[in-house]
């Protein structure tokens, strides 16, 4: 039976993408590629304030301090925090999400399979998880992705397979892919060519957090390349913001900004609703 590290596991509302306002089971494994420390700051400039944060000072997830700058589910990827992440079967896994769940069975919910990064290596231990007999009723999954991983020859024919299996089983890929706001490298983000290949095997689309007119700006960029690769799905705009201050800021004019040039908003329902808080 395989194992996976879990960060959080929970039941909320989708906030963002395409499925916004499903019932979701939100499944955040441990570990990320990157660290996105340059969110909300001046650019150039990358964020210490989860670094200042000490882990021996918390228990649980739920208790951890929220940032308004830097990646906000920075616990989930700074080995520093991994003691909050446990190493969890797939058994335990499967009896957590029923526990959770209204019915205690698969309805109408979704599994949003997020991270951190969740194509890192954790794609051997998926199968497992989603060929528990708990999980049969399960229709539809998000893979939440920074766009930087392939998929697996292996994994790659087990979603496949998944997929054929019933025709109202659907897989996405919301891929974020991480402007220069972000603090990441360009040539080491935006990988069209990597996130064309998710199209093979579901229904894929890309979402950028955008804070300023230089970030629509490196987003226009960025679509031009991945349209050039190929990619043919949905661009979401997203407005920047872990905290409701600084998502307060912006939102209306990333709406705005979506509006005029033809693309999708993407909210962030997770923070006016839930302040973002852990575990929503
Ligand atoms: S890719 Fe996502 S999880 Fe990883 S550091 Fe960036 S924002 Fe955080």
């Amino acid at each position: 039976m395989s194992k996976l590290k879990v960060a959080e596991l929970f039941y909320s509302v989708q906030g963002e993408g395409r499925y916004m306002g499903v019932p979701s089971v939100f499944l955040r494994v441990f570990g990320c590629n990157f660290k996105c420390a340059g969110f909300g700051m001046p650019r150039g400039e990358l964020s210490n304030e989860a670094e200042l944060i000490d882990p021996t000072n918390y228990a649980d997830y739920k208790s951890l301090p929220l940032v308004s700058t830097g990646c906000d589910s920075y616990a989930s990827w700074d080995p520093r925090f991994r003691h909050l992440s446990p190493l969890l079967s797939t058994d335990a896994i499967a009896d957590g999400i029923m526990d959770m769940l209204p019915y205690e069975e698969w309805k109408d919910e979704h599994l949003v399979i997020t991270g951190g990064e969740p194509l890192l290596g954790w794609q051997r231990a998926y199968p497992d998880l989603l060929d528990h007999p708990k999980m049969a009723g399960l229709k539809e999954i998000t893979f939440e992705t920074n766009g930087t991983q392939r998929i697996t020859d292996e994994f790659k024919t087990y979603l496949y397979n998944w997929k054929k299996a019933s025709p109202d089983r659907e897989i996405t890929f919301s891929v974020s892919a991480k402007l220069p706001c972000s603090g990441e490298k360009w040539e080491e983000a935006i990988l069209p060519q990597t996130v064309c290949e998710y199209e093979w095997f579901g229904s894929t689309y890309l979402k950028f957090v955008i804070a300023t007119e230089q970030d629509f700006a490196d987003a226009e960029c960025a679509i031009a390349a991945y349209r050039k690769a190929g990619f043919t799905g949905h661009v979401y705009l997203m407005p920047v913001g872990g905290v409701e201050s600084v998502y307060a800021l912006n939102n209306r004019n990333v709406a705005l900004l979506a509006m005029k040039h033809g693309l999708r908003y993407s909210d962030r329902l997770q923070v006016p609703l839930f302040k973002n808080q852990w575990g929503t």
